[in-house]
């Protein structure tokens, strides 16, 4: 068993490292104060690779793999999580889809585009009427034999990346059907933007995340051709479950990046601050504080790192993959906490980074299955059902 990085992946991570510290750190404040979509750090991670980082050369990406996705996810995320949403979004939801189940002229078509970052994909499953409970998706689609295109109705809540200038599709999934003992047949298409009759909110105004992109989707009667189809129709479910698996190890890396933000963050402002004639940093009360933190952190690198090892070796990675996402995104929340009261009053001003920190934690519980989602995933694992 080997824990270190291998030269590639160490010096993926030090590219991303230098890129977060000395070009996302200095700007990206004024961006989430204006809630502004950060468009110039964006086009930047698509030169530098970072939207293929995982996907084939042959289709314009990196030749890397889901471990290389989480370390440059991880050290986005120590310095900021707005940009790092976008990527894993981008990366894990718009276009591992399509490299997944894509057919060789879909891939073709999208994936180039992709991987440099010159357009986004989005994933929409959630609904107004549910997130956890995904099976019961309302929006359908009907095949208009006549026109072979298929008509789409219904609306999604919550799709990240799917209202920027950039975004060229959002794959969604629609009931095509009913099984004979009358279950939704689930199947995902993949819908241009810019297709009539699909309309696209206003951003959310939201606790986090807020230079990223968050929309609700309409879509009144959107046609697109048949061969939008992605993937096996009826075969919706199990593609949305395999995509979740895999975003979890990926959100779980960004939570590890948050929470090692939060050291980073509070290890500086505990020497820089003096109380009652000294650092504030001297006080045991301090530093064990921050040993604990920086434990949780260690420990979160470590499950999310073992469950994309899992993943890239073909292995079962299911219940690690949820036990890293719950386990890192609880820490997440800790550290933000932890690191805030360190700060004491300048943790509440929004020029701190761990102001952006808190309010970026909460969320790492909530999108792409909440905690008590993974409790269910881990027990049913275990044997435990109900
Ligand atoms: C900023 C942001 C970005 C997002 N991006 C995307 C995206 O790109 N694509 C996308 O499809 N979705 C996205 N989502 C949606 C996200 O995945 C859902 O919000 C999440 O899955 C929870 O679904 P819900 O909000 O409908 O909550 P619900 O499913 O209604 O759950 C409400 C509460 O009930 C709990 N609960 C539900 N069922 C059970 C049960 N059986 N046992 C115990 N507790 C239960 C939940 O854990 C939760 O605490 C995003 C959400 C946010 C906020």
């Amino acid at each position: 068993m080997d824990h270190h990085l291998s030269p590639e992946h160490e010096e993926l991570r030090r590219t991303v490292e230098a890129f977060a510290h000395d070009v996302v750190a200095p700007k990206i404040g004024d961006f989430y104060e204006r809630h502004e979509f950060p468009y110039e750090i964006v086009r930047e991670m698509g030169r530098m690779g970072l939207f293929g980082l995982p996907f084939p050369e042959e289709y314009g990406g990196m030749g890397g793999d889901y471990l290389a996705l989480g370390i440059a996810l991880e050290e986005l995320a120590r310095v900021d999580s707005s940009v790092a949403i976008t990527l894993e979004a981008g990366v894990s939801l718009g276009a591992m889809p399509l490299h997944l189940f894509g057919t060789e002229e879909q891939k073709r078509e999208w994936l180039p585009r992709m991987c440099s970052g010159e357009i986004l994909g989005a994933f929409g499953l959630t609904e107004p009427d549910g997130g956890s409970d995904a099976g019961g998706t309302r929006t359908t689609a009907r095949l208009d034999e006549a026109t072979d295109e298929w008509v789409i109705n219904g609306t999604k809540c919550f799709i990240t990346n799917s209202g920027t200038d950039i975004t060229g599709l959002v794959t969604v999934t629609a009931v095509t059907g009913r099984t004979a003992d009358d279950k939704p047949l689930i199947s995902s298409i993949i819908v241009p933007s810019g297709t009539p009759g699909f309309t696209v909110a206003a951003p959310y105004s939201k606790v986090g995340w807020n230079a990223s992109d968050t929309r609700e989707l309409s879509f009144a009667d959107v046609r697109v051709p048949r061969a939008n189809l992605l993937g096996e129709l009826g075969r919706g479910y199990a593609q949305f479950l395999r995509i979740l698996d895999e975003g979890r190890v990926a959100i779980a890396a960004l939570a590890t990046g948050l929470a090692q933000g939060c050291v980073d963050e509070s290890v500086k402002y505990a020497k820089e601050r003096h109380a009652f004639g000294r650092p504030i940093g001297s006080n045991q009360a301090i530093q064990f504080k921050i040993a604990d933190m920086e434990m949780k952190a260690h420990t979160s690198r470590l499950a999310w790192r073992d469950a994309a090892s899992r993943l890239v070796s073909a292995e079962p990675f299911k219940k690690q993959a949820a036990l890293a996402k719950l386990y890192s995104s609880t820490v997440a929340v800790d550290n933000a906490r932890e690191a805030t009261q360190i700060h004491g009053g300048y943790g509440f001003m929004n020029e701190y980074p761990v102001a952006r920190m808190w309010r970026d934690s909460k969320i790492l519980e909530i999108g792409e299955g909440t905690s008590e989602v993974q409790r269910m995933l881990i027990a049913r694992e275990l044997g435990l059902t109900s």
